[in-house]
């Protein structure tokens, strides 16, 4: 008896294993290192060793729902922070790290706080980013050793408020995009920074020939001495998809602070912005972050060294890279129907919008999702679906670019079924709207163990407030 229960058990853990392969979930170069599936075929994710059933979850607070998981910021920033320390050691580089978290990528509190946590600072984009760090500052939320980074384009409210955080004694480094800036800024008292345009092309989704951001290298170096100059910064693009579309601007970067240095002398940093892709389809693997960064730090030295020139410190700003893994959407099938001329396929309906809460599915980034079922992870019958969203735009759904998402046919046995959008945490809450006026999903943490509700899902009131009625 006792032996055949053993198989059986055997073949049942065999199979989740398969499961779990299938849907991609367990592996850390996917970052689903947390997500599993329990015995009845729902999606689970660990922290720790507390664990959260998000089926349970999406019946208690119904869809749609973001959750986020600051826990995996935490252990993101951490992991970032401590690699590169790690190769600085190891190689025997010279200057520093800091790492800056990107506001942009995700405002929330539950983003922003995590990562100050664990030693990040921050980098600003707007007067409206930099009022949400005077409010930390003043609740005595951070301790004021912490470096804000300010880009973008500086208006006059922006640049007094930049002032102002001066004069409380914080480091605050506005980051100089333009000659109108330069000139502003030349009565400020503190460490500035100025944002090249590089002259290098590479391959990613970025406009190389029309940037419109900051100096070229030319009038860079025609500027000659800047005053405070501290640091150089660019950023190329999101999502790079090889490690040596990082290493070619680096170098390029570094042969410019040389230069650069001959008449800024405290010109000692070199900021090389965002742009570490994840792999959001999970259809292939990307580099690791570990042999991304040792090229990095391996890299800048030898081009150092090659030019005789002090190492540079290094500030990255990975926004995806560390908010993206952090949260999931979770919405509902409403119902399902056939694709008309294309007799595989059906149309799932969702209680959400492609268009509004996942807007990176048609706007800046022409986002590929990786979706899976919430319950259901154990179904055999699987059906090809498009996903519609409910707005009532022709644009708002989810087809893989024509291609399908797998999902769990729906029968009279099985006719509830929730489905997730993973690595939803980078951009998509900042980008969402009210097309159809319909309600931004609700916000959950997981935390220790706990799941509280850091926004309730819209009302009609709260909705119709927004249009002012
Ligand atoms: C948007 C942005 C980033 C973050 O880019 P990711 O691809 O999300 O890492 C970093 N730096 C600057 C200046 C940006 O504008």
């Amino acid at each position: 008896m006792k032996k055949k229960g053993s198989k059986r058990n055997g073949r049942k853990v065999n199979l989740r294993a398969k499961f779990k392969k299938f849907w991609k979930l367990g592996f850390e170069e996917f970052n689903t290192q947390d997500f599993d599936i329990n015995a009845d075929g729902e999606l689970v994710v660990r922290e720790g060793n507390f664990q959260y059933n998000i089926y349970d979850i999406v019946k208690k607070y119904g869809t749609s729902t973001e959750i986020a998981f600051p826990t995996i910021i935490e252990s993101r920033v951490r992991d970032l922070i401590d690699t590169f320390n790690a190769y600085i050691k190891v190689l025997g580089y010279k200057g520093k790290f800091f790492y800056h978290y990107v506001m942009k990528v995700n405002q929330n509190r539950e983003f922003v706080l995590p990562a100050v946590a664990e030693g990040a600072n921050l980098e600003v984009s707007s007067a409206n980013e930099l009022f949400i760090v005077k409010r930390m500052i003043e609740q005595d939320k951070f301790n004021n050793r912490i470096r804000v980074l300010c880009n973008g384009p500086k208006t006059e409210r922006y640049i007094e408020l930049i002032e102002e955080l001066r004069g409380k004694g914080m480091i605050i480094i506005p980051i100089i995009e333009n000659e109108h800036e330069l000139e502003r800024l030349r009565k400020f008292n503190g460490e500035v920074g100025i944002r090249v345009n590089l002259n290098i092309k590479i391959n990613a989704h970025f406009d190389k020939k029309f940037n419109h951001f900051g100096f070229t290298e030319e009038e860079l170096l025609k500027l000659g001495k800047i005053r405070n100059l501290s640091m150089i910064s660019y950023h190329l693009s999101c999502q790079i998809e090889k490690i040596d579309e990082f290493i070619r601007p680096l170098r390029r970067a570094i042969n410019l602070y040389a230069t650069m240095r001959e008449k800024n002398p405290n010109l000692d940093t070199i900021n090389i912005g965002g742009g570490v892709g994840i792999p959001f389809e999970k259809k292939r693997k990307l580099y690791t972050l570990k042999n991304l960064i040792n090229q990095i730090v391996k890299n800048a030295k030898n081009e150092c060294d090659k030019l005789g020139v002090k190492h540079p410190n290094l500030i990255s700003e990975w926004g995806t890279h560390v908010a993206g893994p952090a949260q999931i959407t979770l919405f509902k099938v409403l119902t399902d129907k056939q694709v008309p001329n294309k007799t595989d396929t059906r149309w799932y309906f969702i209680d959400g919008s492609f268009i509004n809460d996942l807007a990176d599915t048609w706007s800046v980034r022409r986002q590929k999702w990786h979706i899976i079922p919430v319950n259901g992870l154990d179904s055999t019958r699987l059906q090809k679906t498009w996903i519609a969203g409910s707005s009532c735009d022709s644009d708002d759904r989810y087809t893989s670019s024509g291609a399908y998402i797998m999902l769990p046919k729906l029968n009279e046995d099985f006719t509830e079924l929730y489905i997730a959008v993973l690595d939803t945490g980078a951009y998509q809450d900042p980008l969402a709207s009210h097309h159809c006026l319909l309600s931004s999903p609700a916000k959950l943490i997981a935390s220790n163990g706990e799941i509280k509700i850091a926004r309730k899902r819209e009302t009609p009131e709260d909705v119709g407030k927004l249009f002012g009625w």
